[in-house]
């Protein structure tokens, strides 16, 4: 690695935090991963990862120009507030971006965890050649970016690409956000194991049945599915109608080049994409339609420290 600029992207996760070393065109070199450990709290959390940044500043090539954090919001990329982190143990009005800057001697830009992991896509991965994305991450929640036109796109408030709250039922699931029938609250992964339960409690048959109840996980659907279980491929089948519901309002909406899901559950992609690129058809204008593809992301894990790192960057 021979940057000259380089920058370190940090993943900061409920469960691990992840950083490397990010070179100007997106290399990546020395890399940690630690566990959050959030119990003790920010002031606890905050000098730790200054103390594990200083390491990785150490190992760099070349002079470390910046800092970018991906988080979990909602949080302020401007003042670099993060206003509420639901997985982090008292984080509320905690200003991030200064504490870091000021331990690290260094600038610090700081994200929504999925809007740096949509940025990393766009800048070298699955929409690395094309201007306009909308980026679903399926996990334990649905998580959204959008990149319009070139540009990240987070709304003034930066609360923008949440679109795992768009309604699919009116009347629907309570979703974590408060509101009824998000997206979020039928196709996260714990939603999908969540439907197959409700399946098999009233009554329908499936070799899904033979795993306890507590075991019944999205990828357990997928895999059953693979087997020719009908039940789980008709969950599978559901999950991406709804998936395509969403995919197709914002493809009406805004005319992208490219729909990309990321996260675990893209590993049933044989069962969503096909299914997704039909309601598509079905619903949208032509012209929007023929142009938009369906594809996977292709960073994995290392998205959201890329996409930070990036921003940090073009923030200098
Ligand atoms: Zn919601």
């Amino acid at each position: 690695m021979t940057s000259s600029k380089m920058t370190i992207g940090v993943d900061i996760g409920g469960t691990n935090i992840r950083a490397a070393l990010v070179g100007e065109d997106g290399e990546l070199g020395a890399h940690i991963k630690f566990r959050t450990e959030s119990e003790h709290g920010p002031d606890e959390l905050i000098p730790r990862l200054a103390e594990h940044l200083r390491g990785l500043i150490a190992q760099s090539p070349g002079e470390v120009k910046g800092v970018g954090v991906g988080c979990p919001g909602p949080l302020s990329s401007t003042t670099g507030i993060v206003y509420e982190a639901p997985n982090l143990f008292g984080w509320v009005n905690i200003p991030l971006g200064d504490r870091l800057s000021e331990a690290l001697g260094l600038p610090v830009r700081i994200h929504n965890d999925a809007n740096a992991a949509t940025w990393g896509e766009f800048w070298l991965g699955a929409g690395r050649d094309v201007g306009t994305i909308v980026m679903y991450t399926l996990g334990t929640g649905v998580g959204g970016g959008l990149v319009i036109g070139g540009r990240l796109w987070t709304g003034p408030d930066d609360t923008a690409g949440e679109l795992g709250h768009i309604c699919i039922f009116p009347d629907g699931e309570r979703c974590s956000c408060g509101a009824r029938g998000c997206l979020e609250a039928y196709a996260s992964a714990p939603a999908v194991a969540r439907r197959a339960r409700e399946a098999l409690a009233s009554g329908r048959e499936s070799s899904l049945s033979r795993y306890p109840a507590e075991e019944l996980t999205a990828h357990k659907v997928d895999h059953e599915a693979d087997a020719g279980d009908a039940l789980s491929i008709e969950i599978m089948q559901q999950t991406a109608e709804y998936l395509g519901l969403a995919a197709a309002a914002m493809v009406n909406a805004l005319n992208p080049d490219l729909v990309i899901y990321g996260g675990g559950m893209t590993a049933a992609k044989a069962w969503l994409f096909p299914v997704i690129e039909r309601v598509i058809a079905e619903r949208c204008f032509d012209a929007p339609a023929a142009r938009v593809r369906v594809v996977a992301a292709e960073l994995g894990d290392d998205a959201g420290i890329i996409g930070a790192a990036g921003l940090a960057m073009s923030a200098l």
